[in-house]
C-alpha cells in the first residue's frame, strides 16, 4: 500500500450568502442520507431508481488533520484488505446489467486501494460538508491527489481535533447526534468532476459506532456502512457548487422504494444498522479480522458480511476406481458452519441432475490462506452413471446459511 506525503489544507471558497440560503433549504432533504438512525427500517427488497453505482471502488483515505500513526497505519490496511475481498464482491448482484431504462450494464467488480493522504490543518474547529468536497477537489488539481477516477471513493476520516458537521454554519448538527457518519458527492462546476466521500468522526471522542470498546472496531464499522453505501447509491446527495443540486432524489441508485425520505434510513447498510455487526476476515493475519456493518441481500432477503467463498479444485481418482470432486466452501457469515454444497452434472442449475454434499472436511490450507477457521473442504464420491468414460460437467455451488445467498464455485470437466 503506498502513503502519500502529507499535504497543506487549503480552505474552499466560502459559498456566497445565496448559496447559503439554498443550502440551507436544501440541508433538511441531506439530513436522512447515508445517516443510519435508529428509526423503522423499510421492509422489502432494494430497487434500482435509475442512477449511478461505483463499479470497481478505488478506496482513498483522507485523514484531515494528524492522525495517530497506528491508526493511520490499521485503517490502510483494513481498506486495502477490504477492498479485493468478499465484502465488496457479494455487492455484484447490484449490477446493473439487465435493468432498464438508463444506466444498464453497470457491473460492480472488485475494489482496489489507491493509498493514503494526510490533509494537515492546524488548530481545530468545526469541518462542515462544504468543506469537503471542494477541498479534495482542489487539492486534486494543483497536484496533490493522484489518480483520481470516476470510481474514486474518498473516506474522509477527522482527527479528534475537528469535528465534522453534517450541514454548513446556518444549520448543521454535529455527525454523531441524529446520525453516525454520512456520504455525499460533490459536482464541481469548475474542474466537472464528481468527487464521492464519507465523512467519518473520530470513534475516540465521538464513538458514534461504537461496538464494543475497541476504537479500530467502531471505526471500521462505520467506514465499511458508508462504504457499501457509497458504492450502491453514491449520488443519493449531490452538491454542486456550495448547495444540493436540482439533482437531489434524481441520482438515486439502490434504496428502499418505500420510504419517508426525510428520516428514515433506506440504503444497503441502513436496513442492517439494528443488528450487530458481522467480521470479515481479510487474511490469515488475526490482526486483518474485521468488524463490518451488514449490507441488506435481495436474494436472501437477509443482512450478510458476504457470500460464500470458496473454490472447485478439480476432480481426481483415488486409485480404487472412484472419482472425487473436491474443493472448499466457507460462509463469512457463519464461519465455523460446514455448509452445503450442491453439485450439477450436466448442467448448471436448475438443468443438471443435482446432489448435496457438505463442506466438512480438514483442510488446513484453506485455513491458512483464508484465515477461516474450522472445517470447510468437500470431496464428493462421483456416481457410477458419470463413470463411463465419457465427457461430463459439474457445476458447483455453494449454499451460504442465510436462505437463497449462494455463490458459484466454478465448474469442473472430466471423463
Ligand atoms: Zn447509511
Amino acid at each position: 500500500m503506498k502513503q502519500e506525503p502529507s499535504l497543506r489544507l487549503l480552505r474552499p471558497t466560502v459559498p456566497t450568502n445565496l448559496s447559503r440560503e439554498l443550502w440551507q433549504v436544501a440541508i433538511f432533504i441531506l439530513i436522512a442520507v447515508g445517516s443510519a438512525a435508529t428509526t423503522l427500517r423499510a421492509q422489502g427488497l432494494l430497487t434500482w431508481a435509475g442512477g449511478p453505482v461505483v463499479q470497481n471502488a478505488r478506496i482513498v483515505a483522507i485523514y484531515w488533520g494528524i492522525p495517530d500513526l497506528d491508526f493511520r497505519a490499521q485503517m490502510d490496511r483494513f481498506y486495502s484488505g477490504i477492498s479485493t475481498s468478499s465484502y465488496l464482491e457479494w455487492l455484484s448482484e447490484y449490477s446493473t446489467v439487465s435493468l432498464v431504462p438508463n444506466r444498464s450494464g453497470q457491473i460492480i467488480g472488485s475494489g482496489h486501494f489507491g493509498g493514503s493522504y494526510v490533509i494537515e490543518t492546524k488548530g481545530s474547529g468545526n469541518v462542515e460538508t462544504t468543506d469537503i468536497g471542494p477541498t479534495i477537489d482542489h487539492l486534486i488539481h494543483i497536484g496533490q491527489i493522484h489518480g483520481h477516477n470516476a470510481n474514486t471513493i474518498y473516506m474522509v476520516h477527522f482527527s479528534s481535533k475537528w469535528k465534522p458537521y453534517l450541514g454548513t454554519n446556518l444549520f448543521k448538527f454535529p455527525v454523531g447526534a441524529l446520525g453516525r457518519a454520512y456520504h455525499a458527492s460533490y459536482a464541481s462546476t469548475f474542474t466537472h468532476r464528481t468527487i464521492i466521500f464519507a465523512v467519518l468522526p473520530d470513534q475516540s471522542v465521538y464513538p458514534s459506532c461504537s461496538i464494543g470498546t475497541s476504537r479500530l472496531d467502531a471505526e471500521t464499522n462505520c467506514a465499511s456502512h458508508e462504504l457499501i453505501e457509497a458504492i450502491t447509491d453514491p449520488g443519493a446527495a449531490t452538491i454542486i457548487g456550495a448547495f444540493l443540486s436540482e439533482g437531489i432524489f434524481q441520482n438515486l441508485a439502490w434504496q428502499m422504494p418505500a420510504r419517508d425520505k426525510l428520516f428514515n434510513p433506506w440504503e444497503i447498510a441502513d436496513q442492517c444498522a439494528d443488528q450487530y455487526a458481522g467480521r470479515i476476515k481479510t487474511s490469515s493475519d488475526s490482526q486483518d479480522t474485521y468488524v463490518v456493518a451488514k449490507g441488506w441481500q435481495n436474494k436472501s432477503s437477509s443482512c450478510v458480511v458476504s457470500s460464500p467463498i470458496g473454490f472447485a479444485d478439480g476432480v481426481r481418482s483415488d486409485g480404487a476406481g472412484m472419482l472425487h470432486a473436491y474443493g472448499w466452501a466457507v460462509d463469512p457469515n457463519s464461519e465455523y458452519s460446514q455448509i452445503q454444497v450442491h453439485l450439477y452434472f450436466d448442467g448448471a442449475y436448475p438443468y443438471g441432475t443435482g446432489f448435496i454434499t457438505y463442506a466438512d472436511r480438514d483442510r488446513p490450507d484453506v485455513n491458512s490462506v483464508t484465515g477461516y477457521l474450522g472445517w470447510h473442504g468437500f470431496d464428493f464420491s462421483i456416481p457410477a452413471q458419470y463413470r463411463d468414460g465419457k465427457e461430463h460437467s459439474v457445476y458447483v455451488y455453494a449454499i451460504g446459511v442465510n436462505k437463497g445467498n449462494n455463490s458459484p464455485l466454478g465448474t469442473i470437466s472430466f471423463q
